[in-house]
């Protein structure tokens, strides 16, 4: 089954690039355009990734996280927050939140899809055994 990755942009641009970039590895790519529909979304579909602009309308992509990170399906589930404030400070801001991982815009194409599918592989020391190996 593919993997599900929500991409969380309120820009149509960078939102067509997210996609674009993504598309090709497999993923099935679930959409949000602002801090309320992430949520929505993230409960409704349960990804396996997500990919936060933290710039976004109603709720910012930090406070989403922090609220995913308070229910027990989102404990583990990667978070990569995206940010335009390439600003010191930012990366522990986003750690703190409780994302994983940091990307500063404009957006790296290049360096995207290794990253997500690194995050995607399970984890050494997780008792899960799901992918048969
Ligand atoms: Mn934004």
């Amino acid at each position: 089954m593919n993997k599900r990755v929500l991409i969380v942009e309120d820009n149509p641009q960078n939102m067509k690039l997210l996609l674009m970039t993504l598309r090709p590895h497999g993923y099935d790519l679930l959409q949000a355009v602002d801090g309320e529909q992430a949520l929505e979304v993230a409960i409704k579909s349960n990804p396996d990734l997500i990919i936060m602009d933290i710039q976004i309308p109603k709720m910012d992509g930090l406070e989403v996280t922090r609220r995913l990170r308070q229910m027990p399906a989102f404990n583990q589930v990667p978070i990569v927050a995206v940010t335009a404030y390439a600003m010191k400070g930012d990366r522990e801001k986003v750690i703190r939140a409780g994302c994983d991982a940091y990307l500063p815009k404009p957006i790296n194409t290049r360096q995207l899809p290794g990253l997500i599918s690194g995050m995607l592989k399970p984890k050494p020391n997780t008792n899960g055994d799901g992918d048969g190996r």
